[in-house]
């Protein structure tokens, strides 16, 4: 008999930790932050209710820090196990963690330079330094190759579309099949392959992030047009708070495109203002297998935009008054560079912000798109007065018809469907749908709660 237990992306869409156990070995799948809301965040320094030294293995569905954030800190209080993940989200995970560390040490130390935060000093959860040595424990394997990880459990993973080297994980054990979905991407995606059903599984944890919602299916590349046109008309910016790894490489290949055929000027200036994205664009490269784009579709991607490195560049870009793209990370602007871009262009209402997937429910990226009229940044407040926009078009998360396509690749019905990684309103809506149109048993768990899978 196995116990699984929801130590995080339950109620929420972030924190993702779903932890396995056989009585004699653990494995814990996923080990993400949690982002959003102060309630959510503060889990974050909540001890986790077992010792990470019993943990034997983790396993990754993908780089998002919402799935692998929390790693830094696993190894740090003790774990020492193998970390199985896919090849890219590998070669991910090594650029966003250390990113990860950088940006915590960076806000403690903006917190205690400026007196913001309660805590004196105020610490950061884990340093650049913790999260390197994390990376020491990953150990990659290919889609479709089984791995034992644990004491008898066999992994595979298959294709999750969503960004690269996402992974649907499956794991049999004792007999019984759980198979963990990880974030479900787009079907007909540009970039990324479709997501894969597995014919059938005895346990199915099924994320919900869109659970009750459908995306504009307009073409992107028409949206996209008409707002930057718009906007570089009035002599504005457009500032696109983007995902260094998936969203920022989609918008490229977009932009490339628009130019390409005169809808866009060939000479508009587009800054991707994030290292990072551009050490990702580096990383698709090298994954070629796991990815459409050809390769003279990377080199046109790579030429579309001008790579801003050291963060004066990037200060300096805020300063210069031309009509511009920029692309900056964090996508729900958490974090990054691209909270100094939006304290200026903000409060203009001549810029644009354009949003490019889901925003947890805390974020500034939610406050902006559900029309606050002033954010919050390090203490003070900044009006907001840019016209903002959500092409959810540009999600890398399937929209509900597209969860519901992929549960209808299972030959047979899970015994039991656990609902996760949704804001209450997505998990209860996909639960009801599975229900309703394929008699599935389902059950939408609570944080921390565990149950028995036999
Ligand atoms: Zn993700």
């Amino acid at each position: 008999m196995l116990k699984l237990s929801f130590l995080g992306g339950a109620g929420t869409v972030t924190g993702s930790k779903y932890l396995l156990e056989d009585g004699k070995h653990r494995v814990l799948v996923d080990c993400g932050l949690f982002q959003g809301y102060k309630a959510l965040r503060l889990r974050n320094w909540a001890p986790l209710p077992i010792a990470p030294n019993t943990i034997d293995a983790v396993v990754l569905t993908h780089a998002h820090l919402d799935h692998t954030g929390y790693l830094p800190l696993l190894v740090k209080n003790g774990f020492r196990g193998p970390i199985y993940c896919t090849e890219a989200t590998k070669d991910l995970c090594g650029i966003l963690l250390p990113d990860s560390g950088h940006l915590q040490e960076r806000d403690a130390e903006l917190a205690n330079r400026h007196r913001f935060s309660k805590h004196h000093p105020a610490l950061p959860l884990y340093t650049e330094e913790d999260a390197r040595r994390a990376l020491d424990f990953l150990r990659p394997i290919r889609f479709e190759e089984v791995q034992e990880v644990a004491g008898g459990a066999n992994l595979k993973f298959r294709h999750a579309g969503h960004i690269l080297g996402a992974a649907t994980a499956t794991i049999e054990w004792s007999g019984v099949t759980t198979t963990f979905s990880g974030d479900i991407g787009r079907y007909n995606d540009p970039l990324m392959p479709d997501p894969q059903t597995p014919e059938r599984t005895d346990y199915l944890l099924m994320e919900s992030t869109y659970g009750d919602r459908l995306h504009d299916r307009s073409d992107p590349q028409g949206v996209l047009a008409t707002i930057i046109g718009k906007a570089i008309h009035r002599g504005g910016t457009v500032v696109v708070p983007s995902f260094a790894v998936g969203r920022a490489q989609l918008l490229l290949f977009h932009i490339a495109r628009l130019k390409a055929a005169g809808r866009l000027p060939e000479l508009l200036p587009v800054f991707l203002d994030s290292p990072m994205a551009v050490d990702a664009t580096e990383i698709f490269r090298r994954h070629a297998a796991d990815q459409k784009l050809s390769s003279s579709e990377l080199v046109a991607m790579g030429k579309s935009a001008h790579h801003v490195q050291t963060g004066e560049e990037s200060r300096e870009l805020t300063a210069n008054p031309m009509a511009k793209v920029i692309i900056s990370a964090s996508g729900m602007a958490t974090g990054g560079r691209v909270l100094h871009h939006l304290a200026h262009y903000a409060p203009d209402p001549k810029n644009s912000i354009i949003f490019t997937g889901f925003q947890a429910g805390g974020t500034r990226g939610a406050a902006m798109v559900a029309g606050a009229d002033a954010i919050k940044m390090h203490g003070s407040y900044v009006p907001v007065r840019a016209s903002i926009h959500n092409l959810s078009m540009l999600s890398a998360h399937a929209d509900k018809d597209e969860l519901l396509r992929w549960a209808s690749g299972f030959k047979q019905a899970p015994k039991t469907t656990f609902v996760v990684h949704g804001e209450p309103g997505g998990s209860d809506a996909l639960r009801h749908s599975l229900e309703q149109h394929r008699g599935w048993n389902c059950l939408v768990p609570d944080h921390r709660q565990s149950v028995e899978l036999v």
